[in-house]
């Protein structure tokens, strides 16, 4: 039996796989079964933002290894003191923890914002959180709880509760919510990635930071897609100037190895004690060495290409034939299509070129540090298939 027919008797059927068996890759190109080339345009869902197999990330990965691959969280390790170092001084912000994913990292802000409310509140005093419809938070039954899509609220009941939704771009909406319940956080995504790459205006997330600073609530930001580069800027919330009391990240962090964490601000620093809460790899050393690897990489060099790419391909883009509309910042990009997006991608794909949809549009999430070769050949290729 093929490895295909085995992937549908013995995995779980939660994934509509495409019809490709990846078997190996080197930076932005990647080989099926067949030794067919493709250029990547998807990076693993914003994961491999180096590239696959990167030099320096295979060395500072397997020299980690080699010398200690885990303890857990009982005892002291360099790896992720250095990454949590970095991360801090990088943002401003205080204090990490460290998960697995974007979903715990989501989990982890979602229990810091609600024991910052109860050690100054009383437990359950002030529970809920605002977040935004059209969100993508995660899988887990509290993270799906926290997305604003209906789709995600069925099947799994009882959720969690203490979830309300506000429209994005609407400063009404959140401030309505704000005060006909007792809040202490908003969270959301400055991009909204699964939900069609769709960037908050700057007047709306300043409203939102000001409402949050009035009625003390957190201003939690969910980076789990845009951050580690992404759309430019270290992360998303640097484009706008605000100062958020969390921000989660995960799928770039590893580049290419699960980590993901909730960082802390002035204001919730302290907030977790000790037992608040942990986990078994969080942190685990040879990811965190990968991504302390990962994150020396994103340099203003890097972040200036992230520019000049994106700028490269949304003009290449927005006036091409059968494009209605390009949104997204920087290498996180929307296209809102003529033809069925999912018939684009699969032609894409026939034609060795990776890309993947976000709703009813085609997305784009390629490696930082895409060859300009490659990336010119690709969207050739995209813009036959739109
Ligand atoms: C992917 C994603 C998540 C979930 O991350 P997992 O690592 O799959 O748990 C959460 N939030 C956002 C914004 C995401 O894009």
């Amino acid at each position: 039996m093929n490895i295909k027919q085995l992937d549908k008797e013995y995995i779980a059927n939660t994934y509509g796989r495409a019809d490709v068996l990846f078997v190996s890759g080197k930076g932005s190109l990647i080989y099926d079964e067949n030794g067919k080339e493709y250029i990547d345009l998807g990076s693993g869902i914003a994961v491999s933002g180096l590239g696959i197999a990167d030099d320096g990330w295979i060395a500072a990965v397997t020299e980690q290894l080699g010398k200690l691959s885990h303890v857990s969280n009982l005892y002291y390790t360099e790896p992720q003191v250095k990454l949590a170092q970095m991360l801090c001084e990088r943002t401003g912000l205080k204090k990490v923890f460290f998960g697995n994913s974007g979903a715990e990292a989501n989990e982890a802000a979602i229990k810091c914002a609600r024991k910052y409310a109860s050690d100054k509140y009383g437990d359950g005093v002030r529970s809920t959180i605002i977040t935004l419809k059209n969100s993508f938070h995660g899988r887990t039954i509290t993270t799906l709880a926290a997305t604003g899509q209906d789709v995600f609220h069925k099947d799994f009941t009882p959720f969690t509760e203490g979830f309300v939704f506000a429209e994005a771009n609407n400063i009404d909406s959140v401030r309505m919510l704000a005060e006909e319940n007792a809040c202490c956080a908003v969270m959301m995504e400055l991009v909204q990635g699964e939900g069609g790459v769709l960037s908050l205006t700057q007047e709306f997330v300043d409203g939102v930071a000001r409402l949050c600073e009035e009625k003390d609530m957190l201003l939690v930001i969910d980076e789990v897609q845009t951050g580690n580069g992404r759309t430019g800027e270290l992360f998303a919330f640097m484009n706008y100037g605000i100062t958020p009391d969390i921000v989660t990240t995960a799928k770039g962090l590893g580049a290419g190895l699960p980590i993901g964490c909730a960082m802390m601000g002035e204001k919730t620093k302290d907030t977790f004690t000790l037992s608040s809460h942990g986990s078994t790899f969080g942190g685990n050393p040879v990811c965190a060495a990968g991504a302390v690897y990962a994150l020396s990489k994103l340099d203003d060099e890097l972040l200036n290409e992230v520019k000049e790419k994106s700028d490269y391909i949304v003009k290449e883009l927005r006036n091409a034939k059968g494009v209605k509309s390009v949104s997204g910042m920087g290498l996180m990009l929307g296209i809102e299509t003529e033809r069925d997006a999912k018939e684009i991608v699969k032609d894409c794909l026939s034609k060795g070129v990776v890309c993947l949809t976000a709703k009813t549009k085609v997305r784009l999430l390629p490696a930082l540090n895409i060859p300009f070769e490659q990336l010119k050949k690709a969207i050739e290729i995209l813009k036959e298939c739109l």
